[in-house]
């Protein structure tokens, strides 16, 4: 015992060792110290032998300095809300960089002067929504929201549809939201029937704006009536729409979407929606419309507490600007690309001795879009005790498991990303297996 203590190497020796140069830079040397106390215990209770403490740290140190770890998302839900939404295109990633340094994010070059913050996404937005006099950004959708209802209803009436009194997801309902900012709603119609007299009825002296929530994680369908923005335009106070996905214009995938321009042509004053929903970009939220009331919410002082940071203005603006995002490249995907890549997947696994085998899926938008909407899709079906070993790995794959089987939908996984998902399946069947014989 005393003699293995002897044996344990010295914690600045193993940290000295230049095998642990590159993770001591990567991970910091908190993290890599308490990796090594944790081996040199090893080594204390002479489960490892002196030689293996520094393979061990390796071993034991994470890939990364976020706890965060890279997933593939084979659910066949494009904007999974559990995994973060959009997954950002390589030219929003790479802006993304370039904004992590120090930036001219609110200075002007040519002068030397400050300038008007995020000035370059904002004139990517404005360009992105050319029916709108005006345009801002903030945290996301939800503090679009309470930005409208605090700069412009605050100690006044929000006259709302009953329809439209939306859990956004994780208890969080907008009807609260938007009261919390000293507004009252003024509930009008009822849950499956509004008319446009209900809003008339409504709308007096009190009345700050009459809000339209688009209905984007449920379907009410039946006896059912609601008033299209059209026919409340020029109604005598604003009328602020929220669209929720961030589709910027109609898309023929998922037609009964409703889309920022469609909403603003329509006679909406103001609209907001997510900029990480099928806007494919990120979290963001995004506010378009008549310039007074822009102005009016962007001087309000809580636009300083709601306003975004350099990297989302960087990819807000690569999203808008660059390349068609992974977001709208799998909206674009035929069903019969996706078999295709499911079946020539399942050949490869099947290849090396897993039971796999291409079959049609339903996707969905997911993420507060297109509710109720399923669109043809293709994935590979592997055994469902490979579901556990999937989101063990690194990156971990999130499937669903249907009929007894855990099915990998293609429909959200970029076609690029096929290698990856085999060898992640590959590398999950080898874990099983070792699982399996310990
Ligand atoms: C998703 C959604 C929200 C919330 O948006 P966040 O960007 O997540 O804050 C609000 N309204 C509607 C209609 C939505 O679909």
């Amino acid at each position: 015992m005393d003699d293995a203590r002897r044996r344990v190497p010295r914690t600045d020796a193993v940290l000295a060792d230049p095998r642990l140069a590159g993770a001591l830079e990567r991970l910091g040397r908190a993290t890599v110290k308490s990796a090594v106390a944790a081996a040199q215990q090893r080594c204390r209770d002479a489960t490892i032998s002196p030689a293996d403490v520094v393979p061990a740290v390796l071993a034991a140190l994470p890939a990364r300095a976020t706890g965060l770890r890279p997933v593939i998302n084979a659910t066949g839900v494009l904007l999974h809300t559990n995994l973060g939404r959009a997954p950002l295109s390589d030219a929003a990633r790479d802006a993304i960089l370039t904004a992590a340094g120090t930036v001219d994010v609110e200075l002007d070059l040519a002068t030397g002067r400050r300038a008007r913050r995020g000035r370059s996404a904002l004139t990517a937005l404005a360009g992105a929504i050319c029916d709108a006099e005006a345009v801002h950004v903030v945290n996301n959708n939800a503090a679009a929201l309470v930005l409208a209802a605090t700069a412009l209803a605050a100690d006044r009436e929000i006259v709302i549809s009953r329809g439209e009194l939306v859990e956004i997801g994780d208890g969080f309902r907008l009807p609260d939201l938007l009261t919390s900012t000293g507004a009252r709603l003024r509930e009008v119609g009822t849950t499956n029937r509004t008319g446009r007299a209900d809003y008339l009825e409504a709308i007096g002296p009190r009345t700050a704006m009459v809000l339209k929530v688009h209905p984007s994680n449920f379907v009410v369908s039946g006896f059912t009536s609601t008033v299209p923005v059209s026919e409340l335009a020029g109604i005598g106070v604003p009328v602020v729409v929220d669209v929720g996905s961030g589709l910027l214009a109609p898309h023929a995938a998922i037609p009964d979407e409703p889309d920022v321009a469609s909403a603003l042509r329509a006679g909406a004053d103001l609209v907001t929606a997510s900029g990480d929903k099928l806007l494919g970009g990120p979290q963001a939220g995004l506010i378009a419309g008549r310039a007074d009331l822009v102005e009016a919410l962007r001087r309000h002082p809580l636009a300083r507490a709601l306003r975004v940071d350099k990297l989302t203005l960087a990819a807000l603006e690569a999203t808008l600007t660059g390349p068609r995002t992974p977001t709208a490249q799998a909206l674009q995907a035929t069903t019969a690309s996706l078999l295709q890549r499911a079946t020539a997947l399942a050949a490869r696994l099947t290849d090396r001795g897993i039971d796999a085998h291409a079959v049609p899926t339903r996707a969905a938008v997911g993420g507060g879009g297109a509710p109720g909407v399923q669109l043809a899709s293709g994935g590979v079906s592997v055994p469902p005790d490979l579901a556990d070993p999937l989101l063990a790995g690194d990156p971990a794959v999130l499937g669903r498991l249907t009929d007894g089987r855990c099915v990998l939908d293609l429909f959200a996984v970029p076609s690029t990303g096929d290698d990856a998902l085999g060898e992640a399946v590959l590398a999950a069947a080898n874990r099983s297996a070792g699982l399996g014989r310990a």
